[in-house]
């Protein structure tokens, strides 16, 4: 990945609050990449932080789903994704196959502030990095 990372930012309901603080707080740094969320998040970011942010489609939509792709295309490098663990979304499925993709393409990810905080301030955010792929071709049977 390049030295301007793709980031993608993402909160469940409950935890917009948490993930807006933490843009606000690192606003500088995030300003040097290119940003994106899902659909609510990024209004939100875009509205009371303005940072510029490319929004997919709201999570409970398919922004999810959306996200998940834009992976398997490398166009997403890091994400920060604050997933509400205390309650039961309506698309689970989706979060589930988000959060399973991300570690298949070994993708850094944060689901919360410490983990944020840790991430972001890593002095790969600002260096070229290859992010190494797994061969599970050779490890998956082949069914004849
Ligand atoms: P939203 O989606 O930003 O559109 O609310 C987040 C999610 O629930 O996945």
């Amino acid at each position: 990945m390049e030295v301007v990372k793709n980031i993608v930012l993402i909160a469940h309901d409950n935890r917009k609050e948490d993930l807006l603080e933490w843009v606000h707080f690192n606003k500088g740094t995030l300003a040097k990449h290119h940003l994106s969320a899902t659909g609510t998040t990024g209004r939100m970011i875009q509205e009371k932080i303005q940072l510029p942010v490319f929004r997919f489609i709201s999570g409970p939509l398919g922004g999810d789903q959306q996200i998940g792709s834009k992976i398997v295309e490398d166009g997403i490098d890091f994400m920060v994704f604050f997933w509400d663990p205390l309650s039961a979304q309506p698309h689970d499925p989706d979060v589930k196959a988000l959060l399973r993709i991300a570690v298949l393409y070994n993708i850094p990810m944060a689901c919360n502030r410490s983990s944020a905080d840790f991430l972001i301030s890593s002095p790969l955010m600002e260096k070229e990095y290859n992010r190494q792929l797994i061969d599970y071709g050779n490890r998956i049977p082949t069914k004849h």
